[in-house]
């Protein structure tokens, strides 16, 4: 038989060892792992010169924005952008334009990004405010359910422990998960108010309303409601020690998983005063022995995921008003690969850890069948990574349309030079190789 496409000279990563090996794919899916010889005829044949092969990269957390907020991102800038950043699967979040919170807003979407998107993207939904559409937004194929606690935006009342109840047995009862962003609403409006009041409007007074014990507060909240029902939570971008220490102690007694994002892992209260306010997030960088404890929680494996939040906005956005106006969020496709491989060469991860926390973690938590491992059988998503290749952090050539980031300007040591998924070549060394609308939904069954 002839196969689609050989690979010869490559370094894989599998089992937790990196082997030489050369790869034969077809119809999408690894057909073949082995020795040269061993390999079929094949129509393409790429020589990977000796570079490492990760099993395809998946981001759980990203923006990819379209719509109504094209103008920040859309399909298909986005999904480039996780392709330069080595990512052959992202999930997107709901905060859309309009908000993704029903079977209509859903199918609208994926109708949209169908044709347009160059990785593999799932769909989180908001909930509904009517908790009998939840199952329809299930067969539709979400990915999941998000429920943003910072603010009131999906259908359901964040306060409303009653309702989320409800709906998170629904959502457990269909075998999915939610995904939350853990910071109370009351808390932190009554912070904000008080000091709009009295006129503070500085990153010191964000960095207060935002502060450890509004995320605590959520994230034992939320706990306790999750806790009655079967539905399996996983707690988006984790920033402190007390929210991660109330997790590990949940998770010998429900479905739980958590994730860190870069810039919480690498940026600092103290870099926030450098780079000033482009670099707020939600939650905020914190001071450095919240930085050192998440650390601590990746060393440990309390943290299961790293995950970039990639939230594109425009410059304009970004820097118009003061901390309480200005839209928050950074990208962070693009860079989160080349900064996690620059901590591998200061020796405080291992490649081994990136592979678990980008793909092998993401593939079995959200049960994303085929992806995660190189493994015969599997979707050919692969990442291929130069280990030796440094630059420098430049977002002015960022595929996102957010030409932005705190860590404009880092040296960096590693770098994506090839994503394929599904077998498709879509990013060969930083360029897109492919058309919009190669990339596939990931519809949950
Ligand atoms: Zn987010």
């Amino acid at each position: 038989m002839i196969v689609d496409s050989v690979m010869v000279n490559a370094k894989a990563y599998m089992r937790n060892a990196v082997t030489e090996c050369s790869i034969a794919i077809d119809e999408g899916k690894i057909f073949k792992i082995g020795k040269e010889v061993s390999m079929p005829k094949s129509d393409v044949r790429f020589d990977l010169k000796n570079l490492l092969v990760l099993p395809g990269l998946i981001d759980v957390h990203v923006h990819l924005r379209d719509e109504g907020k094209a103008f920040k991102e859309d399909f298909f800038t986005g999904t480039a952008s996780a392709s330069a950043g080595g990512f052959a699967s992202v999930v997107d979040m709901p905060n859309n334009e309009p908000v993704t919170m029903s079977a209509a807003t859903l199918k609208n979407r994926m109708r949209i990004a169908e044709r347009r998107i160059l990785v593999d993207v799932g769909f989180r939904s908001e909930f509904p405010r009517n908790l009998g559409e939840i199952e329809g937004i299930v067969k539709e194929g979400a990915f999941g359910f998000k429920l943003f606690m910072a603010d009131q935006v999906g259908g359901v009342d964040v306060d409303d422990d009653e309702a989320l109840l409800k709906a998170f047995r629904i959502v457990g009862k269909f075998g999915l998960s939610t995904a939350v962003h853990a910071e109370d609403m009351t808390t932190l409006k009554k912070a904000e108010d008080q000091f709009k009041h009295d006129r503070k409007n500085d990153l010191a007074a964000f960095l207060k309303a935002h502060s450890p014990d509004v995320e605590l507060k959520a994230a034992k909240r939320i706990l306790g409601v999750a806790k009655q029902t079967a539905m399996h939570l996983h707690f988006c971008h984790v920033s402190t020690r007390e929210a991660l220490d109330v997790i590990v102690e949940a998770k010998s007694e429900m479905r739980l998983s958590c994730e860190a994002t870069p810039h919480n892992l690498l940026l600092s209260s103290d870099d926030l005063k450098r780079i000033g306010i482009l670099g707020l997030t939600m939650p905020p960088t914190r001071d450095r022995a919240q930085v050192a404890s998440l650390w601590d929680g990746i060393e440990r494996g309390w943290i299961d995921i790293i995950a970039s939040d990639h939230a594109p906005h425009t410059l304009k956005e970004k820097e118009d008003g003061s901390v309480w106006d200005v839209k928050v969020g950074v990208p962070g496709l693009e860079t989160t690969l080349p900064l996690l491989l620059t901590e591998v060469k200061r020796g405080r991860l291992s490649i081994g850890d990136i592979v678990r926390l980008l793909s092998e973690k993401p593939s079995q938590i959200f049960n994303m069948k085929g992806k995660g491992q190189l493994r015969e059988e599997n979707h050919a998503d692969l990442t291929v990574v130069d280990l030796r290749r440094k630059f420098k952090i430049d977002s002015s050539k960022f595929k996102s349309k957010a030409k932005f980031s705190p860590f404009d300007g880092r040296e960096v040591e590693g770098k994506p030079v090839k994503t394929f998924v599904r077998g498709q070549l879509v990013m060969d060394e930083g360029e897109i190789v492919t058309k919009a609308g190669s990339g596939k939904i990931l519809r949950r069954e």
